[in-house]
């Protein structure tokens, strides 16, 4: 087989950077991007920045417009291992007009988004998912409302770059009245982007099965749609 030349492919294009963050504090049972416990996060990191070196030196991109870095969930990185990356990233991607990065509530610290800020990251997605005590606990995920509120106290005092929510619809138990608090919230929480994802737990676990059965389909479009229809009324853009 004939050697990869990855010069060949893309010489002279513009590209965009997504770098994935593999670790999570805890896995969520209904999730199936790939993500490990956090150990062991340095050697990562490091290995990481050599791929992405490697890659850019022998692209030679006209320029990277773009830099995301998704997870996983990238707020969980000790301070210096995302000093380290960023930086990394940074000499991979001198100028992005974007640089966006993703981050779970319960580990938005000040350190972070001062980490952030000072490497030049401009725009912050938040997996808040929802507001309500009950469908954080049905979704098993580590963080709880009160972190989620004091993660946008957070923000609103400490980012000035730009701000995306992910909000879930379709949990369990979630009421019409629950999501339109949760787009209340998100709607004066400062955020230029908001996102509406239908709930849609991986089958390849029990607890994702389970989790799957207990979805009805049927409220979950109608709460989706109502959720469109009050991000029209406030000129909000959603993803699905
Ligand atoms: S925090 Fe996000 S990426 Fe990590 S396991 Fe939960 S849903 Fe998946």
């Amino acid at each position: 087989m004939e050697s990869f030349d990855p010069a060949e492919l893309a010489s002279g294009f513009s590209f965009s950077l997504y770098v994935h963050v593999p670790f999570c504090r805890s896995k969520c049972p209904y999730c199936d991007f790939y993500s490990v416990p956090c150990l062991e996060m340095e050697p990562v990191v490091e290995q990481t920045i050599e791929e992405l070196s490697f890659f850019v030196d022998r692209l030679k991109p006209k320029a990277v417009p773009t830099v995301y870095i998704g997870g996983g969930t990238p707020s969980v990185l000790p301070t210096r291992s995302l000093q380290r990356l960023l930086a990394g990233i940074r000499r991979c991607a001198p100028a992005p007009a974007e640089w966006t990065i993703e981050a779970n509530p319960e580990s938005v610290t000040p350190e972070f988004l001062q980490t952030c800020r000072e490497a030049g990251v401009d725009r912050l997605s938040l997996g808040l998912q929802s507001m309500a005590a009950g469908a954080l606990e049905t979704l098993g995920r580590p963080g709880d409302a009160a972190a989620n509120r004091q993660a946008l106290e957070l923000l609103r005092s400490g980012w000035a770059g730009r701000l995306s929510l992910d909000f879930l619809v379709g949990i369990p138990g979630q009421t019409l009245e629950e999501l339109t608090r949760d787009l209340e919230v998100g709607m004066s929480s400062g955020a230029g982007h908001l996102s509406l994802y239908s709930l849609t737990p991986s089958t390849d676990t029990p607890a994702g099965s389970a989790l799957a059965q207990r979805i009805n389909q049927d409220l979950q479009d109608e709460l989706w749609l109502r959720g469109y229809q009050r991000s029209a009324e406030r000129d909000r853009v959603w993803n699905t």
